[in-house]
């Protein structure tokens, strides 16, 4: 900093951080209000078999149409509402309202159907987690095996001991866990190995620009193979283009979730 003259620190200086670190503030202090009132709701994103399109599971994504800032979307307060610690009754009243909605959810994609919600590390630090979610879907008539726990690849290997742990207590249960963002973090594959996985998700960043580059088909592949090595279901995520969809045909029991089979919808629209 000694080195920079006024008019560069001029130039480094953007008030458009501090405007942003303000109003995700606001934003933190408004979320408890936001999920009293009408203004968080769900929306759900099939998750299909690529080979038929069918719908096999649903996840759920949080929406907030904010008084003041209009539609905030969960990337501008979900990771500081982690932080700062107060994500714990968000994950909670996601789970609680993605399973009071499961049956319009059951009747609009037929039975056998699962539901995704996405959770924190924080959530599996907390002390009686499996016996608050237990309670919940036994009070909505639901079976473990309906819920499906997604947790990014970057929350579970912050703690990766602990979070095994849990994760196996909760896939004893009958939960079921997914591994979010596969790629966009630093996972061991040994660690992998050792957590109770049921699914694989593999992050869009993998399919950029896939059918013009052998390599980036080739890493795919080997994602795919981990995959199979480690007995998961696995999950291509953000796929948009018909050409992508068409190529992915090629691997036998793979999943695909993206604008190209459906948009994160409400349970009733
Ligand atoms: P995620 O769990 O990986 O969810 C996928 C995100 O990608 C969603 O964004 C979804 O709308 C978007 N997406 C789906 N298909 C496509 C596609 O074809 N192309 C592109 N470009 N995007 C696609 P969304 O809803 O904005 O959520 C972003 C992230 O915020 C989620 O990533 C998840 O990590 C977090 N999140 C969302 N809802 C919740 C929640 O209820 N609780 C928690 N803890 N996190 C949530
Ligand atoms: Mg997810
Ligand atoms: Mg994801
Ligand atoms: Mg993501």
């Amino acid at each position: 900093v000694a080195s920079l003259d006024k008019g560069q620190l001029l130039t480094v200086y953007d008030p458009s951080i501090a405007e942003r670190q303000y109003r995700q503030q606001i934003l933190i202090l408004d979320v408890e209000e936001g999920l009293a009132s009408n203004a968080m709701w769900l929306e759900y994103q099939p998750k299909v078999s690529i080979r038929d399109s069918k719908v096999r599971s649903v996840e759920a994504l949080i929406r907030w149409h904010h008084p003041e800032f209009g539609a905030v979307t969960p990337d501008q307060w979900i990771p500081l509402a982690e932080q700062v610690g107060v994500i714990h009754p968000v994950s909670l009243w996601v789970i609680e309202r993605a399973c009071s909605e499961f049956r319009h959810l059951v009747s609009r994609y037929g039975s056998g159907l699962s539901v995704a919600v996405n959770i924190s590390a924080v959530d599996l630090t907390h002390a009686g987690f499996e016996d608050e979610i237990v309670d919940i879907i036994a009070r909505h008539g639901m079976r473990t095996e309906d819920l499906i726990l997604e947790i990014t690849e970057t929350a579970m290997m912050t703690d990766p001991e602990a979070s095994g742990r849990i994760i196996h207590t909760l896939s004893r249960k009958g939960f079921r866990i997914a591994l979010d963002d596969f790629g966009t973090g630093h996972s061991s594959l040994g660690t992998l190995a050792s957590f109770d996985l049921d699914e694989l998700k593999i992050d869009r960043s993998f399919l950029k620009d896939i059918l013009a580059h052998p390599t980036r088909q080739r890493i795919f592949r080997a994602a795919l193979e981990l995959g199979e090595a480690l007995d998961v279901d696995v999950v291509v995520e953000g796929v948009e283009e018909q050409a992508v969809a068409c190529w992915l045909q090629q691997f036998p029991g793979l999943y695909g979730q993206g604008y190209f089979w459906g948009r994160p919808e409400p349970a009733r629209p």
